[in-house]
């Protein structure tokens, strides 16, 4: 069979816990909770099943968690979707982010990218026929940037779409108000569509402002929002998610979904929409995290790995320039192998090969999971 994608592989995340689980190694690779969720939203969720709320639900998403997705976007972004028209729940953002590439995207046209760049988005790209043009963050001693003229070069007459993330996920950076004004300088008066990856909207530090592009009017206008509630509510694994933009590109997104999935389970949807009525589970996540954060920033503090800075995600990167010259893959598999921690190489978001020597830990962790991670990083 001649491969739609014949530069892939196996994910780097799942590469990386397979070997974590052989060598019996930390697992700080693959982004996810090694703690319980909520016992009320499993409650909440089991309730729905015993209901019988067993049966496909509409192909846009249970009513009732759109509605309740709509009024948290509006307190808390203040934009008002139709949740009849501008929210389609989605099997996690993996998905979405497929099915927004799919709907919108020709074969030839031009797609932006941002690199490190998340690794499902550039053969979504491809699988559209599309053509991803890359753009390279910069690093400076306030952390990574993007340069925007660096990405207004990049445009050109066939550009669809410009993918951003933020908070972004390898390097914890985070989009400010003059990000937005630029990217929104950049798609004036041209018909470029955005789509915009903010699954860790709620992961933000310092007291640092989530800047979604459901913020800025004249963004949201040409813009696929993409979140998940794996992350938000600590269940990666229930593959959960939601998409919002204007009914016009809505509908098309509704086109390839209904035959890409159709749907999602539907005593998890209502189980969430249950569980939403509290805000307090996604106000309270950035104190939850922070402290996890700064619990593992401050042990890293004492061994010889860098920390490079970072304002959102659960994931802290780390220049292991002191301590090994080892490409960044081959790095990860001797933390895995020899020390007993594993990392995810931030090569595996870059699309040339390029080594900075730079790793990513995920510290979405028990504190006795990071603190057991510590002591054996403090040995190298
Ligand atoms: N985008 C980014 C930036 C992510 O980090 C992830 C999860 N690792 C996803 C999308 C996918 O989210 P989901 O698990 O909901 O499909
Ligand atoms: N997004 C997660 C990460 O960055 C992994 C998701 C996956 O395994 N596909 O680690």
């Amino acid at each position: 069979l001649a491969s739609r994608l014949p530069n892939v592989g196996t994910t780097i995340f799942t590469v990386m816990s397979a070997l974590a689980a052989e060598k019996g190694a930390v697992n700080l690779g693959q982004g996810f909770p090694d703690f319980e969720c909520d016992p009320a939203l499993v409650d909440a969720v089991g309730a729905a099943m015993r209901e019988g709320l067993n049966q496909y639900p509409p192909m846009t998403g249970v009513p009732a968690l759109r509605e309740a997705i709509a009024a948290k976007i509006n307190t808390l972004y203040g934009h008002a979707y139709d949740p009849a028209a501008e929210i389609t729940i989605t099997a996690g953002a993996t998905q979405a982010l497929l099915t927004a590439i799919l709907c919108s995207v020709h074969p030839g046209d031009e797609v932006v990218v941002i690199e490190p760049v998340y690794d499902s988005y550039v053969p979504a790209i491809e699988l559209a026929g599309g053509k991803p043009v890359f753009v390279q963050m910069e690093v400076g001693a306030q952390g990574y940037s993007v340069p925007w003229d660096k990405v207004q070069a990049a445009v050109s007459p066939k550009t669809r779409l410009i993918m951003i993330n933020s908070p972004h996920n390898p390097t914890g950076s985070i989009l400010r108000p003059a990000d937005m004004q630029a990217l929104a300088a950049i798609v004036r008066g041209t018909d470029i569509l955005i789509v915009s990856d903010e699954v860790y909207e709620h992961m933000v530090y310092d007291g640092v402002r989530h800047e979604s592009v459901s913020r800025y009017p004249e963004l949201a206008a040409r813009a696929f929002v993409v979140s998940s509630f794996g992350k938000t509510y600590h269940v990666t694994g229930w593959k959960i998610g939601y998409v919002a933009a204007p009914a016009p590109l809505m509908a098309e997104f509704r086109k390839v979904h209904q035959f890409n999935v159709f749907t999602v389970n539907t005593p998890v949807q209502h189980g969430i929409a249950r569980y939403m009525a509290d805000p307090a589970p996604y106000l309270d996540l950035p104190a939850f995290y922070q402290r996890k954060r700064d619990l593992f920033r401050d042990g890293l503090r004492s061994t010889r790995l860098r920390l490079l800075p970072g304002d959102g995600t659960y994931f802290q990167c780390v220049d292991y320039s002191a301590v090994s010259s080892l490409p960044e893959a081959e790095f990860a598999t001797w933390l895995t192998t020899e020390i007993g921690v594993a990392a995810i190489p931030v090569s595996a978001f870059y699309n040339q090969p390029r080594e900075s020597g730079i790793v990513r830990f995920c510290f979405a962790k028990k504190d006795e999971t990071l603190r057991t991670a510590l002591e054996r990083l403090a040995k190298i």
